[in-house]
């Protein structure tokens, strides 16, 4: 949700402001705007996308080595001219940007208009630049403590960068709630929401933690807290390849991340689980295995694609570690006043780690006493900093806004930590435990076999993409595929798209289903098997067209099914991870015959900081 950038140093900023807005637009891209410190200071904004932006200053002076840009992600007031950042304040002391909400906004707006204090925007940034600007106004103060006094009044969520008109040698940077990384170059700072815009520039980086604020000189940082007490900077080294965030010869981003699954499957379970020894280690939460075997239950939370792996991680911990589950959206469970034991062992499962709910669900777990793991993708992130153990998922940069080898990897990861569990209490018998293994580690040549019937799915994507309606049904495991399948459909190609336990048709969506409803059926060989060729009967039986996700071979289904969309063969429990690619495939190739945005679909945004 928004994405930030600065720099500070000895080369043009206009050229790395923009290369790093486009990195960041998965975040946002309602408006783009940037502003410089050159000759003198100049702001340039627009609503619409990077590109947008660049057209508009092709003639402007945009020289300067200090600078900030912004592409937003609306959240108060339109995607307009007026509403894009930066934002001035009222006498062109302060120039902001911002990503999350300072939620006492209007009280805050109120007192300033009755101090004389004018607002061009909707925002709640604007109060922000605002605020400081009165702050430092009052007197005997500098930029950097009326930033300080500001930021101890708003409440709420924040990653800013701040531009002095009369400390113009310096970018004032701050965070709560919202990510924030510095770069550290030679002579030289960069600023970012995460470190895709930095690390084509240097690899050394520091993740500013709540309420950090950092003072960037060309020839010097200064970290502090908001209240003014020094931090020593944690230098890290980050270790991610430009390829990786770049589109690689494929048409969009989420292509690409489909195409890349064999491998990035491979990552989240190398060194980890072994077919040589038979074994499972995840390194990151062997501090707290004991707890995590002895808990009396686990408690999933996540949001969005997230959540539908953390059902797939229900009926996993269910079946093998037979620990009782409950998956909750972390925005209701947050604040729905949980009733949390010590004993009660919570995974917090994000792809960015940034997700605002989520962590403000493991502040709420941790305060009640519960122990809580993350799974999560981005390393550094503020959930891999804020949980107690956790596992990475290794998937690499997802750019596409549709999540996809994220959901894969973070499935993959709850298999095998769902399997190191039942090992160590004794809940699965040795040769299904060993066996397992032989498959998990099979599963990245069987995606590498769905991948090569892409055409296959592209056929019927074409028949199908004028659809109004989609149904998607499965039992068990599958269940939450059909949801993750929906909502991918939904997603890019805003059709409008259902996922459903296939037994529940009958107590509602049945009625919806006629000759032009596609019904896309998750129905690899499990032990529900012959329920479902049931259900598929029953769509048949109303006119509606089945799709059915089948295991290689499946003759039974392929008689009654429209289409069939083969997997390979494997333990039900994997299937999960394989059927859910064919349905990746099915809602590309619709959105792109539809001609939607892919990688930017509308009203959305990825890494969602805001409540
Ligand atoms: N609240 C700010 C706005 O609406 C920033 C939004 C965000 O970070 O998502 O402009």
């Amino acid at each position: 949700m928004c994405g930030i950038v600065g720099y500070i140093g000895d080369k043009q900023a206009f050229p790395i402001l923009i290369k790093g807005l486009k990195r960041l637009e998965y975040r946002g891209y309602d408006s783009a705007g940037i502003a410089i410190i050159g000759e003198e200071t100049n702001t340039f904004k627009i609503k619409g996308k990077v590109s947008d932006l660049e057209n508009f200053v092709v003639n402007e002076d945009t020289s300067g080595n200090i600078g900030m840009g912004h592409t937003r992600w609306a959240t108060h007031g339109e995607p307009n001219n007026d509403n894009a950042h930066p934002h001035t304040s009222t006498h062109g002391k302060f120039i902001v940007i911002h990503n999350g909400i300072i939620e006492n906004y209007s009280t805050l707006k109120e007192s300033l208009l009755e101090k004389g204090y004018s607002f061009k925007s909707e925002t709640d940034t604007e109060v922000l630049a605002n605020l400081i600007e009165y702050f430092y106004l009052k007197g005997g103060v500098t930029a950097e403590e009326a930033v300080r006094f500001a930021l101890q009044k708003v409440s709420g969520a924040y990653a800013l960068v701040v531009l002095s008109h009369d400390e113009d040698d310096k970018l004032i940077a701050a965070r709560k709630g919202s990510p924030l990384v510095i770069g550290i170059g030679d002579h030289e700072y960069y600023v970012a929401s995460d470190a895709t815009p930095i690390v084509e520039h240097t690899k050394s980086v520091i993740y500013l933690n709540d309420f950090d604020i950092a003072i960037l000189k060309k020839n010097e940082l200064s970290l502090k807290t908001i209240k003014n007490i020094k931090i020593t900077p944690k230098i890290q080294k980050i270790d991610l390849e430009i390829s990786s965030i770049e589109k690689g010869g494929f048409d969009h981003f989420m292509l690409k991340e489909i195409f890349e699954q064999p491998e990035t499957v491979l990552n989240t379970i190398r060194g980890r689980v072994s077919a040589e020894t038979k074994t499972i280690q995840h390194g990151g939460i062997l501090s707290v295995l004991p707890q995590i075997v002895n808990a009396k239950r686990l408690i999933i939370i996540a949001c969005g694609t997230s959540w539908h792996a953390g059902l797939v991680g229900e009926y996993l911990f269910e079946e093998f570690a037979r620990v009782p589950v409950e998956v909750e959206y972390a925005s209701e469970f947050r604040y729905r006043n949980p009733v949390l034991y010590k004993d009660d062992v919570v995974i917090a499962i994000s792809q960015s780690g940034e997700t605002a709910d989520t962590l403000a669900g493991i502040r709420l777990a941790q305060d009640a006493g519960a122990l809580v793991i993350g799974i999560c993708n981005v390393v550094g992130s503020s959930i891999a900093r804020e949980t107690t153990a956790g596992i990475y998922t290794y998937a690499g940069p997802e750019i596409g806004v549709a999540s996809t080898k994220a959901f894969t990897s973070q499935v993959t990861a709850l298999t095998s930590l769902s399997l190191m569990i039942a090992k160590e209490k004794n809940t699965i018998e040795q040769s299904l435990y060993e066996n397992l293994i032989s498959e998990l580690v099979e599963i990245p040549s069987k995606i590498e076999l769905i991948l090569q019937q892409n055409e296959k799915f592209r056929a019927i994507a074409a028949m199908y993409k004028d659809a109004e309606n989609f149904l998607y049904l499965g039992r068990g495991f599958f269940f939450p595929v059909a949801l993750e399948g929906a909502l991918k459909l939904k997603e890019i190609s805003y059709i409008h798209a259902e996922g459903y336990p296939a037994a529940e048709m009958k107590h509602g969506p049945i009625a919806l289903i006629d000759k032009k409803m596609p019904v896309v059926v998750i129905a690899a060989k499990d032990k529900s098997y012959d329920k479902i060729v049931s259900n598929i009967q029953e769509v048949k039986a109303r006119k509606g067209i089945v799709i059915a996700v089948v295991t290689q071979g499946d003759t039974v289904i392929r008689k009654m099914a429209d289409h069939v969309l083969e997997i390979p063969k494997s333990h039900e429990a994997l299937a999960a991870i394989l059927a859910v690619i064919p349905l990746q495939l099915l809602s590309y190739h619709i959105a792109v015959m539809r001609d939607c945005n892919i990688d930017q679909p509308r009203n959305l945004a990825k890494s969602v900081t805001v409540e």
